[in-house]
């Protein structure tokens, strides 16, 4: 029987019939989290997704957003377009050179909602410095906010009027910087009354902003700033202005009790020096961020990642796991759009062993110690990509072993890794969390998949488990050395 996706209703800005796809609903198709309920506002137009040096398929121009016609079913012809495209031998979408791309069953396919993802709102990129490593700023395009802020919120929100919206999305503010933005407020009020889920504000932090410092005071927004330095000279030269003033607006967030604060290293050939890692670290210490970033400068182009940078990143990562239990993402690991970043994460990793053979990293210089303290943050998109990229290799190196792996942790990354995503369905055969309020629940599609505590894991052999926990990782594995006498493979 064949099954279709098709809405009757013309859109009032496509005056064109609607696209019919037609599989049969249990046809193996191409598809992508992002494609299917991904938009990201770019300053020449409305993408599918924001994969920094991927180039994502266009759905609208910056006209027709102003126009004030892109509507619910404008966008989700625009992606069924998209999906055809994908689907068939027309390489000239890049989509199809893309890492995000997952096989699926048709019937697993849903082009009409919104969220559940990382968004990204970009619509300008004027900013008050002039970095070095910056692309606008090289190639001199620091432009004011190309369409309304008022424009990108009617499109958000007619998914809502739909009630197409997918809670838990990460909604990121970048740019450009945007304590620059008129209506900055508008903007994340708009934002936040869709209920998509967490924003969060990607500013340099020279200019202090009353805005964010009342959102980061009711803890309901994500701060991101790049540091990208530890002494002053470095910053200065990279970034061209004075590092205090950032330092001092930072202290004001962090005196805000946010739990919400996060710092970022984005690594280059400038900021390489030992005297930078070291004040770093320091800095990181003395700011006690909720999450750190470390990620390597984007490879725009032909340009590579040096190795030198993959082994900066994991002293760096040594460094900080040294002296505190900080929350650390590897922005790279959850790239895989890029082959560029998959090798750096692959060189940052196994440096990053090599440390720890050599000197194995314990709590004894744990100056810093809040586990259990704080609500860490959470950057969703990145993180729970990397777990579905993990899961898929696994299974593929593996397949026709009939492996029994376990899933575990449930908490937010946990929920969005399980959330319509059918390489979970297909191959995770139970579920673990110590939270007794999670016990007994049955989030996916099959039934017999429960969440189970960690003693299951003792007295029932699984072949694998990959953990979707970042604030209770090290815990996990000390349980698992501690308690599973069988072998089991974490899945990396
Ligand atoms: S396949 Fe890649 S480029 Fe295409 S929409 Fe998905 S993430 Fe973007
Ligand atoms: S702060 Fe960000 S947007 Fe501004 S110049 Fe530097 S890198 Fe570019």
């Amino acid at each position: 029987m064949l099954n279709s996706i098709g809405i009757s209703n013309k859109s009032a800005y496509n005056t064109q019939e609607t696209i019919e796809l037609r599989y049969d609903p249990n046809d193996t198709v191409l598809s992508c989290r992002y494609l299917e309920r991904g938009l990201a506002f770019q300053t020449d137009g409305l993408y599918s997704c924001c994969l920094a040096t991927v180039l994502s398929p266009k759905l609208f121009g910056v006209d027709e957003i102003e126009s004030g016609k892109i509507d619910h079913l404008s966008i989700v012809e625009k992606r069924k377009d998209i999906f055809l495209r994908l689907n068939s031998n027309d390489v000239s979408i890049s989509c199809h050179c893309c890492g995000e791309v997952y096989q699926k069953k048709f019937k697993d396919v849903h082009l009409d909602r919104l969220g559940g993802c990382l968004l990204n709102i970009q619509h300008y990129t004027v900013c008050n410095f002039s970095c070095s490593y910056c692309p606008y700023a090289k190639a001199d395009e620091l432009l004011p906010p190309q369409y309304s802020e008022q424009k990108i919120i009617d499109i958000l929100k007619c998914f809502g009027d739909k009630e197409k919206i997918i809670t838990g999305s990460w909604i990121q503010i970048s740019g450009g910087e945007p304590t620059m933005l008129r209506n900055l407020e508008a903007l994340i009020s708009g934002i936040t009354d869709t209920n998509l889920g967490d924003i969060c504000i990607f500013t340099n932090s020279f200019k202090h902003s009353d805005i964010i410092e009342n959102y980061l005071k009711s803890n309901s927004m994500f701060l991101s700033t790049s540091v990208d330095a530890g002494i002053p000279s470095t910053y200065k030269k990279m970034r061209g202005k004075e590092m205090q003033v950032v330092f001092d607006t930072l202290v004001k967030y962090r005196m805000t009790g946010t739990t919400r604060m996060q710092i970022k290293y984005i690594i280059t050939d400038e900021n390489r020096s030992e005297d930078d890692l070291f004040s770093f670290v320091l800095l990181v210490l003395v700011l006690k961020p909720n999450l750190v970033h470390i990620i390597p400068e984007f490879p725009y182009g032909d340009k590579q990642i040096p190795r030198d940078s993959a082994l900066f990143g994991a002293k760096l990562l040594y460094s900080l796991r040294k002296y505190g239990d900080f929350n650390i993402t590897l922005q790279a690991d959850g790239i895989s759009a890029d082959p560029k970043f998959t090798k750096f994460s692959v060189e940052m990793h196994e440096e990053y062993d090599r440390l720890c053979t050599e000197t194995e990293l314990t709590d004894e210089y744990h100056i810093l110690n809040w586990t259990n303290e704080k609500e860490h943050a959470v950057q969703t998109g990145g993180y729970v990509n990397h777990l579905t990229k993990s899961l898929s290799t696994y299974v593929e190196k593996n397949s026709n072993r009939n492996k029994k792996i376990a899933l575990w942790g449930y908490g937010t990354y946990g929920q969005l890794f399980c959330y319509d995503n059918d390489i979970v369905e297909k191959n995770i055969t139970v579920i673990i969390d110590a939270d007794k309020h999670k016990q007994g629940i049955r989030p996916l599609l099959n039934k017999s998949i429960i969440v189970e505590p960690p003693e299951y894991l003792v007295n029932n052999n699984v072949d694998a488990i990959i953990i979707a926990s970042s604030n209770y990782r090290i815990e996990i594995l000390d349980y698992i050395k501690k308690n599973i006498k069988h072998e089991v493979e974490i899945i990396k």
